[in-house]
């Protein structure tokens, strides 16, 4: 198994990086006069990552998150899709589907296939 240490390649550390990121610039730039309190909400996206506890190795970074991990599930995309829509929510949705967008592009990246539910 690998350590932690072992999977912070460069590359990975610079997807965690737009974890951070990418929900600090949206807040800069789309929501300026509230932008602690939108920059809180988007980055409580992260924690679905939770549910990488889950899994054996806890972080594998040649394993695709999307359709792996329970809280990456693609029946869940399109509630993270619902709650970005919905004023009240929004701004936690935004941190989901950012946070799965994420984590797609980091699948394509590096190869990894999405575990897509239905076979074509
Ligand atoms: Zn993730």
């Amino acid at each position: 198994m690998d350590t932690l240490i072992g999977v912070l390649t460069p590359a990975f550390l610079l997807h965690l990086f737009f974890h951070v990121a990418v929900p600090v610039a949206m807040a800069a730039l789309f929501f300026r006069k509230d932008f602690k309190h939108a920059t809180l909400l988007m980055l409580s996206g992260i924690l679905i990552d939770i549910d990488h506890l889950a899994a054996n190795p806890i972080v594998d970074p040649d394993r695709c998150s999307v359709g792996y991990h329970l809280l990456h599930s693609f029946w869940l995309i399109p509630v993270y899709v619902a709650l970005a829509l919905y004023p009240k929510t929004r701004l936690v949705g935004f941190g989901l589907v950012i946070h799965i967008i994420l984590d797609t592009a980091e699948c394509v990246r590096t190869g990894s296939p999405l575990l897509l539910p239905v076979s074509f």
